[in-house]
């Protein structure tokens, strides 16, 4: 690695100010878990920074609250393992541990934050499904002030946010869970452990009051685009019908024809277009099963 001045701010202000008087060049760093291995190998996609700025001692992007009526506040630098680990995300929030609690390994938990996982954005980043279907905003604040904005804006393609120059990603905004919900993630992978996402489908449904209708679906698809996407034509064919075996099956046909997958070392693209409609529909009977359970 060539060399670069390091920062360790101990407040967001302090870390707005850092970019502020210090100017170009400069990058946020949280775990490290991809850009220290990125700045290594070369494999960044933007100029090599003449400055880091951690982002591990702040405080406001550590906040992990939960608002009666508004819902939950996850900070960005939560690690992998403080999500997993928090019983208020396990008890409401059970999708997000589906998909944090596999990143690479327990060392991997312990570095990696959430906040990173998205700003990376890999197509295949394990969290970002889970977020999609949760319907999370994004809460970003940079020189110009702040903005939230839903996490399906986020992503511009692989290795591409929406974030500007100095702007940092301080925390997810997740709407409550409406009653006779559930939402459960999952990912292929061919090994169990260390693997990345061959594809990842994310599943959140709602059921009316006497269960019989299907409220709301959503339906997330990772490494099958160049960015985390929703199937929003699979999820419009559910709301409002019975989630009968056939409209299930209906449904998760649509996604697979929603995905736009390339073919590479771990898969090809039709192999990821036929796990897709498995994987959804799998998700989609144990989800609604979970809701009916309450
Ligand atoms: C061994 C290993 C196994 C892995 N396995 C998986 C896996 O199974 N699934 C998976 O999804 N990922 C996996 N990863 C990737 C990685 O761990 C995650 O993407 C991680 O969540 C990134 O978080 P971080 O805090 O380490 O980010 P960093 O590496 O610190 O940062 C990543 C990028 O985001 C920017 N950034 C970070 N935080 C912010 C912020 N708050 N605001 C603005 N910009 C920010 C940085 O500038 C950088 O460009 C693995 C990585 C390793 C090394």
């Amino acid at each position: 690695m060539r060399p670069f001045a390091h920062f360790s701010p101990k407040s967001l202000d302090e870390a707005l100010d850092t970019f502020r008087r210090e100017g170009e060049g400069g990058r946020p760093i949280a775990g490290g878990t991809d850009l220290v291995v990125q700045l290594k190998e070369g494999g960044h996609k933007f100029p090599y920074p003449r400055y880091l700025v951690s982002l591990r001692r702040l405080p406001e992007l550590k906040v992990l609250e939960w608002r009666e009526g508004e819902g939950l506040r996850l900070g960005a630098g939560l690690t992998m393992s403080e999500v997993v680990e928090s019983a208020l995300v396990r008890e409401r929030y059970p999708a997000l541990v589906d998909g944090a609690g596999i990143v690479g390994s327990l060392q991997t938990m312990n570095m990696a934050t959430i906040g990173g996982n998205a700003c990376n954005a890999a197509p295949s980043a394990d969290t970002a499904p889970p977020l999609l279907a949760l319907e999370a905003r994004a809460r970003v604040v940079g020189p110009e002030g702040e903005r939230v904005l839903p996490v399906e804006q986020f992503w511009l393609g692989p290795g591409r946010t929406v974030l500007r120059p100095g702007e940092l990603l301080v925390e997810f905004l997740l709407p409550p869970p409406a009653p006779r919900s559930a939402a459960v993630y999952r990912r292929h992978t061919p090994r169990k452990q260390m693997d990345i996402a061959v594809v990842g489908v994310a599943v959140a449904v709602e059921l009316d009051g006497d269960g019989r209708t299907l409220k709301r679906a959503r339906i997330a698809l990772g490494a099958v685009a160049p960015t985390p996407i929703r199937a929003r034509r699979a999820e419009a064919a559910l709301e409002g019908q019975a989630p009968t075996p056939e409209a299930i099956a209906r449904a998760a046909a649509l996604a697979r024809e929603e995905a736009t997958p390339i073919s590479d070392v771990r898969g090809s693209a039709a192999f990821r277009r036929h796990l897709v409609e498995v994987v959804t529909e799998r998700l989609l009977h144990e989800a609604i099963e979970r809701a009916r359970r309450g």
